[in-house]
């Protein structure tokens, strides 16, 4: 059997997977976990996807329970400013798009709407909770979607991978923190020390690691949550790392932390996602403070001008907050799991923060590394299967990305200008060829699971201006009455859940 585990590093990754390895196996598997003191966290990495939700799920834990440990606050949609011409906006909520005679409200709107107008406004209710900055639930806790969809209960990703209506803002270090409570309350060994060294069989197996003060850490299988060094996989099995930066040019991000006084500005439920010259701007409101960051490319923009937009942007009168200067290595390895040893988090795969899918590859990485376990027969085909699932979902999301650069009407600096030209994966290009015709639907976008749905890849391309410039012809010989009525309700309830709902802050303050 496998029955020890060692993960080194205690970052969100290293801390997750505890968790979850905990949650998953309790006692039955011992979980030490070794992290440095002297080498920090990435400290980032605090806007999350919808699937989130199930990850506490997992682990037992309501909202009143983690929460307030973490700053932690609601994320409706991400809100995109500036992408597709100056001053425009529109939101990718974590709402599905509603059908009517069997197409999407989006198809409708292409026959019905106008295309002056945003069509995301007609097409989700989640756009006028943004507008208001309204809460997704009522302080009875009954979820805005209730009454309008089919209830959506308690349950993993795996059984429900649909989205789920609203994501989480949080801390990343106050989540590691919480994160270790739970996993060192629970049988969670934890090692404050450097590991200096590691130990392999003539196979090239890891058989344990060395550290400073606590002599060697031996396991059956080793988790490296080392971040962008990747002690583990490619330091020591050498690994392949393949750059996506030819297809997705921005390597480096500046961050700061803003103070804010949210019972005075109230508090956005959605993430903003600002274009700029050489790149793009998250907001991410939480329960006290914004992280805030310039991600950008330095071919099109140096680390001192990038720092200068993002103070200008985010804090123009407060010069003494100190920033963070981060060199992001954006790709994949080539196998996530290389004998015994798993990577997750950045360790493994990081395609820059825009559609915030850094700690939902980590819950993906888990949760399959819990369904793929090995026992003592190592199976390689349940590696190889794990590893084409971890592959899958980068490549997918890597795609999707993409595209949000070469959709985006904007083409005003040589950085947006080099987004429309740079070869991109054939795949796409076919992809964003057909949809210049049809929407798209689950057999035309990536085919395999990334965590982004049709919805998404059809909110993107509407949003950022591009897609077809008709209707589908077959919705012109059908009757409109019912999507008629669906594009009212969606108003109906737009109006009564924005005057209806608390405020995001005051329902906040009920959990704070
Ligand atoms: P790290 O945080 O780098 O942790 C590494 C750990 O390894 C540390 O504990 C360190 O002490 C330990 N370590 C290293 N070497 C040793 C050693 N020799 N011995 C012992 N311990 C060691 N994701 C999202 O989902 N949403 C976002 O909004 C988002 N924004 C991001 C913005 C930026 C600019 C970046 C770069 C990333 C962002 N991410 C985001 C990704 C997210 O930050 C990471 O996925 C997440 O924080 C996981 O990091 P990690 O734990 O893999 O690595």
């Amino acid at each position: 059997m496998v029955n020890s585990i060692v993960i080194v590093g205690g970052g969100t990754a290293g801390w997750m997977s505890a968790a979850y390895l905990t949650a998953a196996f309790g006692p039955r598997l011992s979980v030490t976990l070794v992290e440095s003191d002297r080498v920090s966290t990435i400290g980032v990495g605090e806007a999350t996807f919808s699937t989130i939700r199930h990850f506490f799920d997992y682990l037992g834990l309501t909202e009143e329970q983690w929460m307030p440990h973490c700053s932690a606050s609601y994320k409706l949609a991400i809100r995109f400013e500036n992408w597709s011409k100056p001053g425009h906006h529109f939101y990718h909520p974590f709402e599905q798009l509603r059908v009517a005679g069997g197409f999407t409200l989006a198809d409708w709107w292409l026959l019905l709407g106008d295309r002056t107008d945003s069509f995301d406004r007609h097409c989700f209710i989640t756009p006028a909770l943004c507008e208001t900055k309204r809460s997704p639930r009522h302080f009875d806790g009954s979820l805005f979607t209730d009454d309008l969809d089919e209830h959506t209960g308690r349950s993993t990703l795996a059984e429900q991978r649909a989205q789920f209506p609203y994501a989480y803002h949080f801390d990343a270090d106050l989540l590691a923190k919480f994160l270790a409570r739970y996993g060192t309350e629970r049988g969670v060994r934890h090692v404050v020390d450097d590991v200096i060294g590691v130990g392999q069989d003539e196979r090239g197996w890891i058989t344990h690691v060395d550290t400073c003060n606590h002599g060697p850490l031996t396991a059956d299988l080793f988790i490296d949550c080392t971040g962008f060094r990747g002690l583990l996989i490619n330091q020591t099995l050498g690994e392949r790392f393949q750059s996506f930066n030819d297809v997705l040019p921005n390597n480096r991000a500046v961050s700061l932390r803003v103070p804010r006084d949210i019972q005075r500005l109230g508090m956005a439920p959605y993430t903003t996602a600002t274009a700029m010259g050489a790149g793009w701007i998250w907001t991410i409101p939480l329960f006290g403070r914004e992280g805030t960051g310039y991600v950008y490319s330095d071919s099109f923009c140096t680390p001192d001008e990038a720092e200068h937009t993002l103070r200008k942007f985010a804090a123009p009168d407060q010069d003494d907050l100190s920033v963070n200067h981060i060199t992001m290595r954006i790709g994949r390895n080539t196998r996530a799991w290389v004998h015994n040893c798993v990577a997750v988090g950045l360790s493994n795969a990081f395609v820059e923060p825009l559609e915030s899918t850094g700690i939902f590859f980590i819950q993906y990485a888990i949760e399959e590394l819990v369904k793929h376990f090995p026992d003592a027969r190592w199976d390689p085909a349940l590696v190889q299967r794990y590893n084409d699932r971890l592959a899958h979902v980068v490549d997918g999301v890597k795609e999707f990305l993409i595209l949000h650069y070469r959709a985006a009407g904007r083409d005003d600096t040589l950085y947006w200008k080099e987004a429309k030209i740079r070869e991109i994966p054939a795949s796409l290009a076919e992809r964003l060829e057909l949809a210049t015709r049809l929407l798209l639907d689950e057999s035309t976008i990536y085919p395999a699971y990334h965590g982004f749905e049709a919805y998404s890849w059809n909110t993107m391309i509407l949003g950022l201006g591009s897609g077809p410039k008709r209707a589908r012809p077959a919705l012109e010989l059908m009757n409109p009455e019912l999507a008629c009525a669906r594009f009212a309700v969606i108003r109906r309830y737009s109006d009564k859940l924005a005057a209806s709902l608390p405020s995001c802050f005051e329902y906040l303050t009920t959990l704070h």
